[in-house]
């Protein structure tokens, strides 16, 4: 059995807490796990998307679509972690459900080692950039490593961490270039996050051993 089944399983939609909702790509196997975590942040109308998953998975467009029905919210920002097809992937298909598709911004910092994929409305990540919704403040962290353009997310509100493919909630963590990877861990391990939400895998609290 392929050890991403073993797993504990991790539902299509989860409210995680008041400012977050994870909603699950909908596309397991055995690089992306039970697939990609996408995180929907904030409390008020306007919410930040991190991560769409890969493209043309009608379950997964069908939830997110679902969601901000249910919660009368609209997505204000795209956030992407790295050019990886599981997380950049759904990038149109979600632009293609929203009502404000138009102004809705999608948001991806540059790779310095290969040319730029396709990317909708796409606007440049600064490292240290900050995102203020209601109920949120998000930090742009640039860590490379995984891939060139990789960043993580730091809440403020919780000093947590949306890790994208840096960290995983299972198995370890590819990379490129393992010299700028171990500097992204201990980028991370200063942080001293109180959670880490991964792009794979399950929520992971306990973060002393994993990151050291
Ligand atoms: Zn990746």
């Amino acid at each position: 059995m392929p050890r991403y089944l073993k797993m504990a399983m991790i539902p299509p939609v989860t409210r995680i807490s008041p400012r977050l909702i994870r909603i699950l790509g909908c596309n397991p196997g055995p690089m992306t796990l039970q697939g990609t975590n996408t995180y929907l942040i904030g409390t008020g109308q306007r919410r930040i998307l991190l991560d769409t998953g890969e493209p043309s998975v009608p379950e997964f467009i069908g939830n997110v679509k679902q969601t901000l029905r249910d919660e009368r919210i609209v997505i204000n920002d795209i956030i992407v972690s790295h050019w990886h097809h599981d997380h950049i992937g759904g990038v149109e298909d979600v632009l293609n459900v929203l009502e404000n598709k138009d102004s809705c911004k999608v948001w991806k910092y540059p790779r310095t080692d290969a040319q730029e994929p396709v990317l909708l409305n796409a606007n440049v990540l600064k490292n240290g950039q900050k995102f203020q919704i209601d109920g949120a403040t998000l930090e742009v962290i640039h860590t490379p490593g995984h891939t060139t353009d990789h960043i993580i997310l730091l809440l403020h509100e919780e000093n947590s961490i949306f890790s994208g493919d840096c960290i995983l909630g299972e198995g370890t963590s590819v990379f490129e270039d393992l010299h700028d990877y171990m500097n992204s861990l201990k980028i991370i391990q200063k942080l001293k996050p109180t959670v880490i939400y991964p792009g794979h895998g399950n929520i992971i609290q306990e973060i002393a051993q994993k990151a050291s």
